[in-house]
C-alpha cells in the first residue's frame, strides 16, 4: 500500500472512532484532502483510493491541477479569497469556505448573478480575533447577519474556522465548540439551517468531529509533511 492509501485508511478509522464517541454517523463527515503544495500525481493516488473531495487555497495552483485530474473530483476553496479571483473561483469550486467579510460576500453575490450561479459558501470566523488571520469576529458576524441573509445568490451553508495554533489539540476544542454554538444561535434567529461546520485539520480533526464538524480539512496527515 502507498503511504497515501495507508494514511487515508488510518484517517477513516479515526473518523469512525470520533463519530462513535460523539454518537454521530461517519456519513455526516466529509474528509477534504488538502492538496496544496502536492503534485497532481499525489492527488491522483488519493483519487485512486476513492478520495473525491480535495481542497486548495490558491486559485493558480488549483488551476494547474484541475485539468490533469478526473472531472469527478470536487474542489473546495479554503484559502483567502481575493476579489480579483472571485470570477474564476465561483465556477470551479463546489464549496467556498472562506467568505471573510460582508464586502466580499456582496461582491461574490454580484458576480454570481452575472455568471448565473448560486454558489455554496461558508463564512469564515476569526474567533480569537488574531491579527494574522482573516475572518469575521463573532460580533461582526452578528452585526452583518441580516445583510448577509439578503444576498440572493450566495447559499450560506455554514461556518468555517481555523483556531489559534497550539501544541495540544484539546486547546482547539473550545474554539470548535464556539463555532457550533454561534451557528446554532444564528440558525435559530433566522431559520437558516446552516448545516455545515468546516473545522479540524491534521492535528485536531478527531476533536473537531466530537464538536460537530461536518467537513474536516486534512493535508499533511494524508500526503505527508509539506
Ligand atoms: C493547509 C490548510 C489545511 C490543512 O492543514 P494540515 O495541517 O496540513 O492538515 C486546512 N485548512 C486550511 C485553511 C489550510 O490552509
Amino acid at each position: 500500500m502507498s503511504d497515501v492509501a495507508a494514511n487515508l485508511t488510518e484517517i477513516q478509522q479515526h473518523i469512525h472512532a470520533a463519530c462513535a464517541r460523539a454518537g454521530r454517523s461517519a456519513d455526516d463527515v466529509t474528509l477534504i484532502a488538502v492538496t496544496k503544495t502536492f503534485s497532481a500525481d499525489r492527488v491522483r493516488e488519493a483519487y485512486d483510493c476513492g478520495q473525491r473531495h480535495v481542497g486548495e487555497n490558491r486559485l493558480q495552483e488549483a488551476e494547474s491541477k484541475i485539468p490533469l485530474l478526473p472531472a469527478s473530483l470536487q474542489w473546495h476553496y479554503i484559502g483567502q479569497l481575493q476579489r480579483n479571483k472571485v470570477r474564476k473561483v465561483l465556477p470551479q469550486f463546489c464549496l467556498i469556505h472562506s467568505i471573510d467579510s460582508l464586502r466580499l460576500a456582496q461582491y461574490a453575490d454580484e458576480v454570481a448573478r452575472e455568471l448565473g450561479l448560486f454558489p455554496q459558501v461558508l463564512l469564515q470566523l476569526n474567533l480569537a480575533n488574531e491579527e494574522s488571520k482573516a475572518g469575521f469576529s463573532a460580533d461582526a458576524l452578528r452585526e452583518n447577519w441580516d445583510s448577509l441573509l439578503r444576498l440572493e445568490r450566495l447559499e450560506i451553508m455554514g461556518l468555517m474556522t481555523v483556531p489559534p495554533a497550539c501544541d495540544d489539540p484539546e486547546q482547539s476544542r473550545p474554539w470548535f465548540r464556539a463555532l457550533r454554538e454561534l451557528r446554532d444561535e444564528l440558525a435559530t434567529l433566522s431559520e437558516t439551517p446552516m448545516p455545515y461546520l468546516s473545522m479540524g485539520m491534521s492535528g485536531d480533526y478527531p476533536i473537531a468531529i466530537e464538536e460537530g464538524a461536518t467537513h474536516i480539512r486534512v493535508g499533511s496527515a494524508v500526503f505527508g509533511k509539506r
